[in-house]
């Protein structure tokens, strides 16, 4: 008997509004502040305080719901979700439930091989919790600057059949918040996370498993590991005839495995009610109508387009991942449509995802504060189209141009990085070396073809970096072929 998983996700987003959900205190990077430096007694749940609704929240709501092709509802009511819990001090959180504000939408994932529809159950508007700090042996501490920032709570059907689809869901409505720019999107700052309710059923059978919720992913990785120990774990219970319970479990990044926390837990144990101190939200039409103009274009259609200038399926995924790489690349693709000579879409596309990219991940930073601009990323490659210089400065130049905002020719020039020496004497050095390296050069004359690269090199240090990496290869080539002769 095979099986399979069948997953559905619940992604909590942390919205960047300026104040929090239901008062006026600051919602900036509570991670960045003092503890408890943004808190008031609505926040803190004093007795007899009234909250009061941030509709930006609610415009942020609207347009995750737009693009996630969601219905959103006419009217949407607030509701209070009971449970005990010391980061949240009103002893309920403020949710919606019977009535969110948007349902019935769609999220499309793509892979090199498929592409699925995942439809999204509903789009909610709620807070978010304070945070426990537990690293004093003798006390926990409690940090409220978190408690009452607005969340919007995304619930997919369980339309996921394996942890890369899952994957492939998460990054996909990350990458959509990125271009809406209504959340940072900061995983392991938990402005993003996600809960994964794992089952599994009989092959080509439709009757569903009971399902176990794993609280609390912030990481890609940890999406996909949890699920697939779970999916493992339940066969194994199965096989084995254990009954599998509802249950609630944390993931362990450690030991590899989920840790059970709660056993059965539905709806009934929260004794939703309406919240009495908060109005119903009515959305008219006319609302919609205006945000529907300001949702930009998103990463599906950006990757179609990226894709139609002959971008590969992998590099356009990449470009189209965050909003502001994509506008980074748009831009460069303009610059260099117009440079002598054009410097192509795909040359481009190539820099940014192989040069760029490592260099932004070793200085642990992103394309929007790199002082490298696409004006001067696209300078810097026509210096090595025009053999101004070769690869190998162009990447030292471009480390000085992150780090200092300088024109990359001026670099070129303070480093005397430019392929300066003749063809002349190039090809003196190509012999030097071949007579300092008499045995490789044999191995070569012999056939051994792999030696080739490594005189190569040897002659590429030897110029330090002035010289065309194509003319060295040609004067060796010729260098080579030269001995063959005179030696028969
Ligand atoms: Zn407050």
């Amino acid at each position: 008997m095979s099986f399979e998983p069948v997953i559905g996700i619940e992604t909590h987003v942390e919205l960047n509004t300026k104040s929090k959900m239901f008062c006026g205190c600051s919602s900036v990077d509570s991670t960045i502040a003092q503890p408890n430096q943004f808190v008031c007694p609505i926040c803190a749940g004093f007795p007899g305080t009234l909250p009061t609704t941030n509709s930006k929240a609610i415009e942020y709501g609207i347009l995750i719901s737009l693009a996630l092709n969601c219905k959103i509802n006419r009217l949407s009511i607030f509701s209070r979700k009971n449970y005990f819990y010391p980061d949240l001090p009103k002893g309920y959180q403020i949710s919606q439930h019977s009535h969110p504000l948007a349902s019935q939408g769609s999220l499309t994932i793509q892979s090199n091989t498929m592409t699925k529809m995942i439809r999204i159950r509903s789009v909610h508007l709620e807070e978010d919790a304070g945070k426990l700090i537990h690293s004093n042996p003798e006390a926990t501490l409690i940090d409220l600057n978190r408690a009452g920032i607005p969340l919007v709570e995304i619930v997919s059907e369980p339309d996921l059949s394996n942890a890369e689809e899952a994957v492939s869901y998460a990054k996909e409505l990350r990458s959509i918040l990125s271009y809406l720019q209504v959340s940072t999107g900061h995983m392991e700052k938990g402005a993003l996370r996600f809960e994964a309710n794992v089952s599994i059923r009989q092959k080509n059978s439709r009757k569903m498993g009971v399902r176990r919720e794993i609280k609390n992913l912030n990481s890609f990785k940890a999406l996909q590991r949890s699920i697939e120990y779970e999916t493992q774990q339940q066969i194994k219970f199965h096989k084995s005839n254990q009954t599998i319970v509802q249950q609630t479990l944390a993931w362990n990044e450690t030991t590899g495995q989920t840790v059970v926390q709660r056993t059965k837990e539905n709806d009934d144990d929260y004794r939703y009610f309406p919240e009495p101190d908060l109005p119903n939200i009515l959305i008219e039409n006319k609302w919609i109508n205006e945000l529907k103009q300001t949702v930009p274009e998103l990463p599906f259609d950006k990757r179609k387009q990226f894709q139609a200038m002959g971008i590969s399926f992998d590099d356009a995924h990449l470009l189209a991942s965050k909003k502001e790489i994509a506008t980074y690349f748009d831009a460069a693709v303009k610059i260099g449509a117009n440079c002598c000579p054009k410097i192509t879409p795909n040359t481009l596309a190539n820099w940014i995802t192989t040069h760029l990219f490592r260099l932004l991940n070793e200085f642990d930073t992103t394309i929007d504060k790199t002082h490298i601009r696409p004006q001067k990323l696209v300078s810097l490659i026509t210096l090595v189209k025009t053999d101004v210089i070769n690869v190998n400065s162009a990447r030292l130049v471009l480390r000085e141009i992150h780090i200092k905002p300088t024109d990359p020719l001026i670099v070129v020039n303070q480093l005397n990085l430019q392929q300066t020496l003749s063809d002349k004497t190039l090809s003196t050095i190509v012999n030097d070396i071949l007579e300092q390296h008499p045995e490789q050069t044999q191995l070569l004359l012999e056939g051994k073809t792999s030696v080739f690269n490594w005189l190569f090199g040897q002659i590429m240090k030897s110029t330090k970096g002035k010289s065309n990496p194509k003319t060295i290869k040609n004067l060796l080539k010729s260098a080579i072929e030269n001995k063959r002769i005179k030696e028969k």
